[in-house]
């Protein structure tokens, strides 16, 4: 049986770990050629070497989120190997607990510049690609405290609040190319992100609040909605949000 990206290629930044990671090898093992793209660039090899040697097809790519000239390389790169870019995944990230009050200024700067200031250079630097191919499906991974507030991680809140309505805005604006733009928005989930936090009962219990289903996810379980995004089964979607948390936010 095909998989259900055969035949596409795929940008997924911040792929050296976590759920970055866990959409990589799912896409690779649905048929996808992946870059995996991060500023970790011995571990995104090791991810792109692990992919390969189970037989599905990928390569790593150093990419600082940030930078204009990293991003103009790395579709350059996706598009001299395979071709086209058919989806991205703007999925890197930091998070800093510091509020309005014990935030600083290089905080707030470097949480904007990761969280969201990226997703637009990512998706304005892979449209030219998308555009030459006719077609193409961006997921900006937000989340759920881009949703709501949590009285904590001022930067945070704001940066993925802001790359939710930048990917109802970018939906708008990017149909006429047949690109369809979605955002992704996780709650707590198991990865070097909540390692500390999850570790201790206490905080693991508050950072949980009211999630329905009592337990952090496993990155996977957020991969799998990446992957019906990527691809064309979820064609009548675009400008959506797509919460994956739990129930956190459902009451
Ligand atoms: P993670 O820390 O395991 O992975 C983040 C990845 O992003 C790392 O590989 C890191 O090297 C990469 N990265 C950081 N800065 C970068 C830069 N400047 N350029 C390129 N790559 C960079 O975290 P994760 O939990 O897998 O987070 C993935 C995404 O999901 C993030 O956007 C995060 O905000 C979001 N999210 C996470 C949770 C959670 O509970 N873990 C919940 C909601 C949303």
């Amino acid at each position: 049986m095909a998989g259900r990206l055969e035949g596409k290629v795929a940008i997924i930044t911040g792929s050296a770990r976590g759920m970055g990671k866990a959409e990589a090898e799912l896409f690779a093992k649905n048929g996808a050629k992946v870059v995996v793209a991060d500023i970790l660039e011995d571990e995104a090899k090791q991810v792109a070497e692990n992919i390969n040697k189970s037989g599905y097809e990928a390569i790593a790519c150093k990419l600082d989120v940030t930078k204009a000239d990293d991003w103009k390389r790395v579709v350059d790169i996706a598009v001299k190997k395979w071709g086209k870019v058919d989806i991205l995944v703007n999925n890197a990230g930091i998070l800093s607990w510091a509020g309005v009050e014990d935030g600083t200024e290089e905080e707030w700067d470097r949480t904007m510049a990761v969280n969201v200031k990226s997703q637009f250079l990512g998706m304005k630097y892979v449209l030219p690609a998308m555009k030459k191919a006719g077609k193409g499906s961006i997921i900006n991974i937000s989340s759920i405290y881009g949703i709501i507030g949590s009285g904590a991680a001022a930067a945070y809140h704001a940066s993925k609040g802001a790359s939710r309505l930048l990917t109802k805005t970018a939906a708008a604006e990017l149909a006429k190319y047949n690109i369809r733009v979605n955002s992704i928005h996780p709650g707590v989930i198991r990865t070097a992100m909540t390692e500390e936090i999850l570790k201790n009962e206490n905080t693991a219990k508050k950072v949980l609040g009211p999630t329905i289903l009592r337990r952090p996810a496993e990155p996977e379980e957020v991969a799998y909605a990446a992957l019906f995004l990527a691809s064309d089964e979820s064609s009548y979607m675009t400008g959506s949000e797509v919460v994956v948390d739990g129930g956190y936010t459902a009451l």
